[in-house]
Protein backbone atom coordinates (compact mmCIF):
# COMPACT_ATOMS: atom_id res chain seq x y z
CA UNK A 1 0.00 0.00 0.00
CA UNK A 2 1.53 3.21 -0.89
CA UNK A 3 0.11 5.35 2.07
CA UNK A 4 -0.97 9.10 1.43
CA UNK A 5 -3.23 8.88 4.32
CA UNK A 6 -1.06 11.86 6.76
CA UNK A 7 2.93 12.56 7.12
CA UNK A 8 2.72 11.29 10.88
CA UNK A 9 2.92 8.03 9.34
CA UNK A 10 6.41 7.98 8.82
CA UNK A 11 8.87 5.42 10.76
CA UNK A 12 12.25 7.02 12.79
CA UNK A 13 15.19 6.39 10.76
CA UNK A 14 17.82 4.19 12.00
CA UNK A 15 19.81 7.18 12.32
CA UNK A 16 17.25 8.76 14.85
CA UNK A 17 16.85 5.64 16.59
CA UNK A 18 20.35 5.58 17.18
CA UNK A 19 20.01 9.42 18.41
CA UNK A 20 17.70 8.78 20.77
CA UNK A 21 19.57 5.58 22.06
CA UNK A 22 22.66 7.93 22.62
CA UNK A 23 20.65 10.34 24.62
CA UNK A 24 21.50 11.19 27.79
CA UNK A 25 18.57 11.25 30.20
CA UNK A 26 17.31 12.19 33.74
CA UNK A 27 13.72 12.98 35.52
CA UNK A 28 12.39 15.85 33.75
CA UNK A 29 9.58 16.55 36.27
CA UNK A 30 12.79 18.03 38.31
CA UNK A 31 13.60 19.43 35.29
CA UNK A 32 16.42 17.12 35.28
CA UNK A 33 17.09 15.51 31.90
CA UNK A 34 19.48 17.01 29.93
CA UNK A 35 18.44 16.44 26.55
CA UNK A 36 14.99 17.84 26.60
CA UNK A 37 16.44 21.13 28.49
CA UNK A 38 18.54 21.54 25.04
CA UNK A 39 15.68 20.92 22.44
CA UNK A 40 13.53 23.19 24.94
CA UNK A 41 16.62 25.58 24.67
CA UNK A 42 17.15 25.70 20.79
CA UNK A 43 12.95 25.47 19.82
CA UNK A 44 12.94 29.36 21.94
CA UNK A 45 16.40 30.25 20.48
CA UNK A 46 15.17 29.65 17.01
CA UNK A 47 11.76 31.63 17.06
CA UNK A 48 12.97 34.15 19.33
CA UNK A 49 11.03 33.03 22.62
CA UNK A 50 12.40 33.24 25.90
CA UNK A 51 11.01 30.34 26.86
CA UNK A 52 9.60 26.71 25.37
CA UNK A 53 8.30 23.43 27.03
CA UNK A 54 8.11 19.27 25.16
CA UNK A 55 4.74 17.84 25.72
CA UNK A 56 3.55 14.59 24.19
CA UNK A 57 1.02 15.49 21.63
CA UNK A 58 0.47 19.24 19.00
CA UNK A 59 -3.09 18.95 21.11
CA UNK A 60 -1.48 19.25 24.20
CA UNK A 61 0.35 22.64 23.41
CA UNK A 62 -2.33 24.05 21.38
CA UNK A 63 -4.30 23.66 25.04
CA UNK A 64 -2.29 24.70 27.69
CA UNK A 65 -1.41 27.52 25.40
CA UNK A 66 -5.30 28.87 24.97
CA UNK A 67 -5.56 27.13 28.87
CA UNK A 68 -3.23 29.90 29.71
CA UNK A 69 -4.87 32.62 27.59
CA UNK A 70 -7.91 32.58 28.24
CA UNK A 71 -10.50 32.87 31.12
CA UNK A 72 -13.53 30.91 31.31
CA UNK A 73 -16.69 32.65 29.63
CA UNK A 74 -14.10 34.50 27.42
CA UNK A 75 -13.97 34.02 23.39
CA UNK A 76 -11.24 32.80 21.06
CA UNK A 77 -11.43 33.81 17.21
CA UNK A 78 -9.77 31.48 14.56
CA UNK A 79 -11.08 30.19 11.22
CA UNK A 80 -13.43 27.77 10.72
CA UNK A 81 -10.89 25.04 8.87
CA UNK A 82 -8.66 25.47 12.01
CA UNK A 83 -7.58 22.11 14.26
CA UNK A 84 -8.28 24.25 17.69
CA UNK A 85 -11.49 24.16 16.07
CA UNK A 86 -12.32 20.80 14.26
CA UNK A 87 -9.71 18.48 15.61
CA UNK A 88 -9.45 18.80 19.50
CA UNK A 89 -12.63 17.02 20.74
CA UNK A 90 -14.35 20.28 21.70
CA UNK A 91 -10.97 20.81 23.92
CA UNK A 92 -11.33 24.98 24.08
CA UNK A 93 -14.96 24.40 25.68
CA UNK A 94 -13.95 21.47 27.96
CA UNK A 95 -10.39 22.44 28.64
CA UNK A 96 -10.90 26.27 29.38
CA UNK A 97 -14.85 27.15 29.19
CA UNK A 98 -14.15 29.45 26.31
CA UNK A 99 -15.93 29.34 23.00
CA UNK A 100 -14.86 30.43 19.16
CA UNK A 101 -15.97 32.76 16.90
CA UNK A 102 -15.39 31.00 13.46
CA UNK A 103 -14.16 33.43 10.36
CA UNK A 104 -14.35 32.52 6.96
CA UNK A 105 -11.19 32.84 5.58
CA UNK A 106 -9.34 31.96 2.20
CA UNK A 107 -8.42 28.83 2.64
CA UNK A 108 -7.88 29.37 6.70
CA UNK A 109 -6.20 32.27 6.14
CA UNK A 110 -7.64 35.85 7.40
CA UNK A 111 -7.45 39.25 6.89
CA UNK A 112 -6.87 41.91 10.17
CA UNK A 113 -9.61 43.85 9.56
CA UNK A 114 -11.57 40.35 9.55
CA UNK A 115 -10.50 39.10 13.20
CA UNK A 116 -10.52 43.13 14.55
CA UNK A 117 -14.50 42.85 13.37
CA UNK A 118 -15.06 40.15 15.19
CA UNK A 119 -14.04 41.80 18.78
CA UNK A 120 -17.20 41.92 20.97
CA UNK A 121 -17.81 45.54 22.44
CA UNK A 122 -16.65 45.56 26.15
CA UNK A 123 -19.41 45.34 27.53
CA UNK A 124 -20.53 42.85 29.98
CA UNK A 125 -23.41 41.56 27.76
CA UNK A 126 -20.70 39.96 25.62
CA UNK A 127 -18.21 37.63 26.05
CA UNK A 128 -14.66 38.91 26.55
CA UNK A 129 -12.55 38.50 23.22
CA UNK A 130 -9.06 37.12 24.51
CA UNK A 131 -7.19 35.40 21.82
CA UNK A 132 -6.58 35.25 18.01
CA UNK A 133 -5.38 31.75 16.76
CA UNK A 134 -4.16 31.16 13.20
CA UNK A 135 -2.64 27.93 11.77
CA UNK A 136 -0.14 27.83 9.17
CA UNK A 137 -0.06 25.23 6.86
CA UNK A 138 -3.62 24.84 7.35
CA UNK A 139 -4.43 21.71 7.00
CA UNK A 140 -7.94 21.83 6.39
CA UNK A 141 -7.15 24.66 3.69
CA UNK A 142 -5.08 21.96 1.84
CA UNK A 143 -1.40 23.16 3.57
CA UNK A 144 -2.19 26.26 2.72
CA UNK A 145 0.41 28.86 3.54
CA UNK A 146 0.31 32.68 4.99
CA UNK A 147 2.32 35.50 3.67
CA UNK A 148 4.62 37.39 5.77
CA UNK A 149 2.20 40.47 5.18
CA UNK A 150 -1.15 38.93 6.31
CA UNK A 151 0.63 38.00 9.33
CA UNK A 152 2.51 40.85 10.25
CA UNK A 153 -0.39 43.25 9.75
CA UNK A 154 -2.36 40.83 12.07
CA UNK A 155 0.39 40.88 15.10
CA UNK A 156 0.28 44.29 14.71
CA UNK A 157 -3.72 44.62 14.92
CA UNK A 158 -3.61 42.45 17.72
CA UNK A 159 -1.30 44.62 19.51
CA UNK A 160 -3.08 47.39 19.03
CA UNK A 161 -5.94 45.74 20.78
CA UNK A 162 -4.04 43.59 23.53
CA UNK A 163 -5.01 40.29 22.06
CA UNK A 164 -2.53 38.13 22.66
CA UNK A 165 -2.36 36.13 19.02
CA UNK A 166 -1.25 32.37 19.03
CA UNK A 167 0.20 29.74 16.22
CA UNK A 168 -0.98 26.72 15.55
CA UNK A 169 2.63 25.71 14.01
CA UNK A 170 2.06 22.08 13.69
CA UNK A 171 3.55 22.22 10.02
CA UNK A 172 4.88 25.66 10.08
CA UNK A 173 8.07 23.90 8.90
CA UNK A 174 6.38 23.22 6.14
CA UNK A 175 4.95 26.90 5.65
CA UNK A 176 8.46 28.28 6.15
CA UNK A 177 10.70 26.49 3.68
CA UNK A 178 7.81 27.24 1.13
CA UNK A 179 7.62 30.82 1.85
CA UNK A 180 11.72 31.11 1.41
CA UNK A 181 11.87 29.32 -1.91
CA UNK A 182 12.00 25.84 -0.99
CA UNK A 183 14.81 25.68 1.32
CA UNK A 184 15.60 26.47 5.05
CA UNK A 185 15.76 30.20 5.51
CA UNK A 186 18.15 31.60 8.10
CA UNK A 187 18.10 32.54 11.55
CA UNK A 188 16.68 36.00 11.08
CA UNK A 189 13.80 34.72 9.26
CA UNK A 190 12.98 32.46 11.54
CA UNK A 191 13.17 34.61 14.84
CA UNK A 192 11.55 37.54 12.40
CA UNK A 193 8.69 34.69 12.06
CA UNK A 194 8.42 33.97 15.84
CA UNK A 195 8.04 37.52 16.78
CA UNK A 196 4.96 37.67 15.35
CA UNK A 197 3.01 35.58 17.68
CA UNK A 198 2.97 35.66 21.59
CA UNK A 199 3.15 32.18 21.79
CA UNK A 200 3.50 29.14 19.39
CA UNK A 201 2.88 25.11 18.85
CA UNK A 202 5.16 23.05 17.00
CA UNK A 203 4.69 19.48 15.68
CA UNK A 204 7.84 17.00 15.58
CA UNK A 205 5.72 13.98 14.55
CA UNK A 206 4.63 15.54 11.00
CA UNK A 207 7.33 15.93 8.39
CA UNK A 208 10.07 16.04 10.29
CA UNK A 209 9.53 12.83 10.75
CA UNK A 210 10.01 11.83 14.91
CA UNK A 211 7.47 9.46 17.10
CA UNK A 212 6.46 11.94 19.06
CA UNK A 213 6.65 15.42 20.41
CA UNK A 214 5.27 19.05 20.51
CA UNK A 215 6.60 22.09 21.63
CA UNK A 216 5.07 25.13 23.23
CA UNK A 217 6.88 28.57 22.89
CA UNK A 218 6.46 31.60 24.70
CA UNK A 219 7.46 34.38 27.48
CA UNK A 220 9.16 33.38 30.84
CA UNK A 221 6.16 33.72 32.71
CA UNK A 222 3.65 32.41 30.16
CA UNK A 223 6.06 28.83 30.03
CA UNK A 224 5.56 28.60 34.21
CA UNK A 225 1.56 28.69 33.91
CA UNK A 226 2.19 26.23 30.57
CA UNK A 227 4.25 24.15 33.05
CA UNK A 228 1.86 24.26 35.49
CA UNK A 229 -1.05 23.43 32.97
CA UNK A 230 0.72 20.48 31.56
CA UNK A 231 0.98 18.88 34.96
CA UNK A 232 -2.85 19.02 35.48
CA UNK A 233 -3.45 17.35 32.03
CA UNK A 234 -1.34 14.41 33.43
CA UNK A 235 1.68 15.43 30.89
CA UNK A 236 4.39 15.50 33.06
CA UNK A 237 6.72 13.09 32.23
CA UNK A 238 9.99 11.15 33.35
CA UNK A 239 13.13 9.93 30.85
CA UNK A 240 12.33 12.01 28.36
CA UNK A 241 15.19 12.77 26.53
CA UNK A 242 15.29 9.76 24.08
CA UNK A 243 12.33 11.37 23.08
CA UNK A 244 13.60 14.59 22.47
CA UNK A 245 16.68 13.63 20.41
CA UNK A 246 14.46 12.55 18.04
CA UNK A 247 12.95 15.76 17.62
CA UNK A 248 16.53 17.25 18.08
CA UNK A 249 17.76 14.99 15.17
CA UNK A 250 14.57 15.67 13.07
CA UNK A 251 15.72 19.61 13.26
CA UNK A 252 19.32 18.97 12.14
CA UNK A 253 18.45 16.03 9.75
CA UNK A 254 14.45 15.95 8.08
CA UNK A 255 14.21 20.29 8.02
CA UNK A 256 16.11 20.18 4.82
CA UNK A 257 14.33 17.42 3.09
CA UNK A 258 10.60 18.99 3.27
CA UNK A 259 11.00 20.70 -0.27
CA UNK A 260 11.07 16.88 -1.71
CA UNK A 261 7.71 16.58 0.33
CA UNK A 262 6.70 19.96 -1.38
CA UNK A 263 7.81 18.89 -5.30
CA UNK A 264 6.26 15.74 -4.87
CA UNK A 265 2.80 17.13 -3.95
CA UNK A 266 2.74 19.25 -7.10
CA UNK A 267 3.81 16.07 -8.54
CA UNK A 268 0.45 13.73 -7.17
CA UNK A 269 -1.46 16.98 -8.09
CA UNK A 270 -0.97 17.03 -11.19
CA UNK A 271 -1.55 13.32 -11.72
CA UNK A 272 -4.86 13.45 -9.74
CA UNK A 273 -5.61 16.78 -12.31
CA UNK A 274 -5.65 14.43 -15.10
CA UNK A 275 -7.18 11.48 -13.56
CA UNK A 276 -11.27 11.35 -14.95
CA UNK A 277 -12.22 10.35 -10.79
CA UNK A 278 -11.26 13.85 -9.67
CA UNK A 279 -13.53 17.23 -10.73
CA UNK A 280 -10.80 19.62 -9.13
CA UNK A 281 -7.43 19.87 -6.67
CA UNK A 282 -6.63 22.51 -4.46
CA UNK A 283 -4.10 25.00 -5.23
CA UNK A 284 -1.00 23.15 -4.10
CA UNK A 285 1.68 24.71 -1.95
CA UNK A 286 2.97 22.30 0.12
CA UNK A 287 2.62 18.67 1.21
CA UNK A 288 -0.92 18.84 1.11
CA UNK A 289 -3.17 17.85 -1.15
CA UNK A 290 -6.91 18.06 -1.06
CA UNK A 291 -9.39 17.09 -4.22
CA UNK A 292 -12.80 17.03 -5.22
CA UNK A 293 -14.05 14.12 -6.56
CA UNK A 294 -16.16 13.79 -9.80
CA UNK A 295 -19.07 12.23 -10.90
CA UNK A 296 -21.08 12.28 -7.80
CA UNK A 297 -19.45 10.30 -6.27
CA UNK A 298 -18.54 10.37 -2.27
CA UNK A 299 -14.71 10.40 -0.80
CA UNK A 300 -15.48 7.11 0.77
CA UNK A 301 -16.22 5.28 -2.70
CA UNK A 302 -13.29 6.96 -3.95
CA UNK A 303 -11.18 6.07 -1.03
CA UNK A 304 -12.09 2.71 -1.51
CA UNK A 305 -11.78 2.87 -5.26
CA UNK A 306 -7.74 4.02 -4.51
CA UNK A 307 -7.31 1.01 -2.20
CA UNK A 308 -7.89 -1.48 -5.24
CA UNK A 309 -5.14 -0.21 -6.68
CA UNK A 310 -2.93 -0.49 -3.80
CA UNK A 311 -3.72 3.63 -2.85
CA UNK A 312 -4.64 4.34 1.01
CA UNK A 313 -6.04 8.20 1.26
CA UNK A 314 -8.31 9.72 3.24
CA UNK A 315 -11.98 10.80 3.12
CA UNK A 316 -12.13 14.76 4.28
CA UNK A 317 -15.26 15.75 3.69
CA UNK A 318 -18.58 14.32 1.96
CA UNK A 319 -16.51 14.20 -1.39
CA UNK A 320 -13.07 15.72 -0.51
CA UNK A 321 -10.03 13.52 -0.51
CA UNK A 322 -6.80 14.25 1.24
CA UNK A 323 -3.66 13.09 0.10
CA UNK A 324 0.17 14.11 2.39
CA UNK A 325 3.25 13.24 1.02
CA UNK A 326 5.79 12.23 3.71
CA UNK A 327 9.67 11.28 4.16
CA UNK A 328 8.60 7.38 3.66
CA UNK A 329 7.20 7.85 0.25
CA UNK A 330 10.65 8.28 -2.47
CA UNK A 331 10.42 10.21 -5.75
CA UNK A 332 9.90 6.40 -7.27
CA UNK A 333 7.15 5.63 -4.79
CA UNK A 334 5.47 9.16 -5.75
CA UNK A 335 5.64 8.05 -9.64
CA UNK A 336 4.07 4.65 -9.24
CA UNK A 337 0.71 6.39 -7.18
CA UNK A 338 1.21 8.75 -9.90
CA UNK A 339 0.75 6.55 -12.74
CA UNK A 340 -2.34 4.65 -11.16
CA UNK A 341 -4.32 8.12 -9.88
CA UNK A 342 -4.11 9.40 -13.20
CA UNK A 343 -5.41 6.32 -14.71
CA UNK A 344 -8.52 5.67 -12.14
CA UNK A 345 -11.52 6.14 -13.87
C1 LIG B 1 -1.45 17.32 13.81
C2 LIG B 1 -1.86 18.70 14.11
C3 LIG B 1 -1.93 19.17 15.43
C4 LIG B 1 -1.59 18.33 16.64
O1 LIG B 1 -2.02 17.06 16.58
P1 LIG B 1 -1.54 15.90 17.57
O2 LIG B 1 -1.98 14.70 16.83
O3 LIG B 1 -2.26 16.14 18.84
O4 LIG B 1 -0.06 15.99 17.73
C5 LIG B 1 -2.29 20.48 15.62
N1 LIG B 1 -2.57 21.28 14.60
C6 LIG B 1 -2.50 20.89 13.32
C7 LIG B 1 -2.77 21.85 12.23
C8 LIG B 1 -2.15 19.57 13.03
O5 LIG B 1 -2.10 19.17 11.76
Amino acid sequence: MIDFRSDTLTRPTSAMLQAMHNAPTGDDVFAEDPSAVALQERCADLFGHEAALFCPSGTMTNQIAINVHVRPGDEVICDRLSHIYNYEGGGIARNSGASMRLLHGDRGRFTAAEAMAEINPADSHYSRTSLVCVEDTVNKGAGSVWEMQQLSELSQACKAHHLPLHLDGARCWNAMVQRHGNSVPDAAAWKAYGQLFDSISICFSKGLGAPVGSVVLGSKPFIEEAHRTRKVLGGGMRQIGGLTAACMHALDHELPRLSEDHRHAQLLAAALNNSDAIASVETVQTNIVIVEVANGESAEFFVAKAAEEGIACFAFGPTQVRFVTHRDLTLSVIEEACSRLAALK
